[in-house]
């Protein structure tokens, strides 16, 4: 790679698609990015257009490539990232016949609940890595099946939104086996469809895409496309990966051991391994990264969505001042000590994912007393997650790894504070990268791969720069590992009462 070429890492988000190319030292050279709409107009659903999307990709590489061009910058490969658990059905012509249903629609809530409780769902999970959630595209097909026949009758293709741009890109139904292993449909073992999951959904091989590596190049884009983007139609595409294993790529945490945290709206704690690595608990996913990697952790749904319902439902005032809410936010929750005098939060405001894979709970707080303000309620909630994210890394603990240092990105690491809180529970150094495009840098770095560009992912680290630091002070440290055992404990007490409420709940609506 000679000094201005780059490579594109495109990373097809759920709120945006972000794209970017790097040099060969891993800086960005070009940036765009393009949001759309997520629609929830039908309760339990959680919807994309696909042409949006589709169009949204187009533009963001098209502003990419030129921003490279006249900055006299060769590009060398492009590569993709996508969010995981996406799912299309096309009709026999390819056109979508559905929106693309995101991971976070629920529709299949109680399908999800069903198979749960079997042994076959069981099963499922320790075949294929993907826990049994409404976000799985296998209990999605479940539920069409039982649901929207119509749709299900119709569907030539099932597929997700990796998979269609691609098609539209160069006419072929390709997966990679990192996405394919988020759908609940693919056999971690023998990298490819799973017959016994496949037979559960009542589909057939022919209406999925063809599993290939993640680091699989393909060139011939359609010329009018390449003509649309501004680049030749040799170039070649890396099909890449999904967007938490990229992740872990992006912000180096490539060895068992180093950890990648993301809080956006959500949260994530996962660690890269060499075998495919299940959680007898079924408590933690294992997805695929290439033939030799997996990725292994789980997600907590309410990760910055927790403090942004502080902004917007205790602190709706805030919304009216000049700078950032949050940074207020922040300032407010500095003024009080670390353990917010004896306030815990349980953040569990939209139910929860890893490890307690459980739809009912709800959020609470936890030891309010008279002298409590709402300065020590943000506190607690801030607390709270990364509480929660804790409970994961000892889920990781109990499967065998030896978390020794943790890598971070998402929305939360804007917070000085709410970092050093994350060091101080955990009680490890925080690292936080320099660069916040993970999955982007992440894709980029797959197709360096793949072209032999560099040798393993353990030069990887190198290539990611670390911008601050965070150790453990000793003071806050003594605090939390009192603390810690009582979040745990009232999550488990609760567990029986939260679904109590919710059946209550479901009586008198
Ligand atoms: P997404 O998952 O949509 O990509 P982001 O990574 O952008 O989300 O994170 C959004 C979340 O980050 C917000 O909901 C909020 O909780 C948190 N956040 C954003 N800005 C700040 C800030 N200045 N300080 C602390 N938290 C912040």
């Amino acid at each position: 790679m000679s000094q201005n070429e780059c490579v594109i890492g495109v990373d097809i988000g759920t709120t945006s698609t972000k794209t970017a190319a790097f040099d060969k030292k891993g800086n960005i050279f070009a940036l765009s990015s393009c949001e759309y709409l997520l629609h929830t107009d039908i309760p339990t659903r959680a919807e994309q257009n696909v042409e949006e999307i589709y169009q949204a990709v187009i533009q963001t590489l098209t502003k990419v490539v030129k921003t490279v061009s006249n900055n006299n910058g060769h590009i060398t490969a492009i590569s993709f990232s996508s969010a995981m658990h996406s799912l299309i059905a096309l009709d026999k012509n390819g056109s979508p016949i559905t929106r693309l249903i995101t991971w976070a629609d629920q529709r299949a809530s109680s399908e999800a609940d069903d198979l749960n409780h079997t042994m076959t769902g069981q099963e499922i999970y320790q075949r294929t890595g993907t826990p049994i959630h409404p976000m799985s595209p296998l209990v999605k097909l479940i539920w069409f099946k039982k649901n929207d026949i119509n749709t299900y009758e119709n569907a030539a293709k099932w597929i997700g939104i990796k998979e269609y741009i691609f098609y539209r890109f160069f006419g072929e139904f390709i997966i990679d086996y990192s996405v394919a292993s988020a759908t609940g449909l693919f056999n971690l073992q023998t990298l490819n469809w799973d017959s016994k999951a496949l037979s559960l959904a009542s589909i057939k091989t022919s209406q999925l895409s063809k599993p290939v590596s993640p680091l699989h190049i393909l060139k011939n884009l359609k010329k009018s496309i390449a003509k649309q983007i501004g680049i030749s139609e040799d170039l070649p595409f890396c099909i890449g990966a999904s967007d938490g294993a990229l992740a872990n790529l992006g912000v180096g945490a490539v060895s068992p051991g180093t950890i990648a945290c993301s809080i956006g709206t959500s949260g994530a704690v996962r660690t890269i391994v060499d075998k495919p690595t299940l959680d007898p608990k079924g408590r933690l996913f294992c997805y695929t990264l290439t033939e030799h990697h997996w990725v292994v952790g789980g997600p907590i749904n309410n990760g910055g969505v927790a403090f942004r319902w502080v902004r917007e439902n205790i602190f709706p005032d805030l919304q009216k001042q000049l700078g950032d809410p949050y940074d207020a936010l922040t300032a407010l929750a500095k003024e009080i000590q670390p353990g917010a005098e004896g306030l815990l939060f349980l953040p569990y405001l939209t139910g929860e994912r890893a490890p307690l894979w459980n739809a009912y709970t709800k959020g609470v707080f936890f030891g309010l007393t008279l002298t409590h303000d709402r300065r020590h309620m943000i506190r607690a909630v801030m607390e709270g997650v990364i509480f929660q994210m804790y409970s994961v890394v000892l889920a990781l603990q109990e499967i065998g790894v030896n978390p020794h240092e943790f890598r971070v990105t998402g929305g939360f690491t804007k917070s000085l504070l709410w970092r050093q809180i994350m060091a101080d529970i955990f009680e490890k150094d925080i690292l936080v990268p320099a660069s916040p495009q993970g999955s982007c840098l992440g894709a980029a770095l797959l197709a360096m791969k793949a072209l032999k560009m560099i040798d393993n992912f353990s030069t990887v680290k190198m290539k990611v720069k670390i911008g601050d630091i965070h150790q453990p002070t000793e003071e806050s440290v003594r605090i939390y590992q009192k603390l810690r055992p009582i979040f745990l404990d009232l999550t488990e007490k609760l567990i029986a009462d939260f679904q109590s409420l919710a059946m209550i709940q479901k009586d008198t609506t």
